[in-house]
């Protein structure tokens, strides 16, 4: 049972835009791409809290893009 709780995670890829295509947000070129994990909280069977692993959303962008959207 999801909890409506969630996780961001940014992460760092080794690529740019050269090789991953333009930032998913703005549609412009970047260095180097990030990529954003959106997790959503569950509550297990036995009461502990567990994430989901592929439920969630996920972009590829620029670190100031994907923050944006992170706290949007
Ligand atoms: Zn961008």
């Amino acid at each position: 049972m999801l909890t409506g709780n969630k996780r961001i995670v940014i992460v760092s890829s080794r690529y740019g835009s050269d090789r991953l295509g333009n930032c998913e947000v703005c549609d412009k070129y970047a260095d180097r791409m990030y990529y954003l994990r959106l997790s959503l909280e569950y509550t297990k069977r036995d009461g502990s809290k567990g994430f989901t692993r592929s439920g969630g959303r996920s972009l590829f962008g620029h670190l100031e893009c994907l923050e944006q959207v992170a706290h949007s």
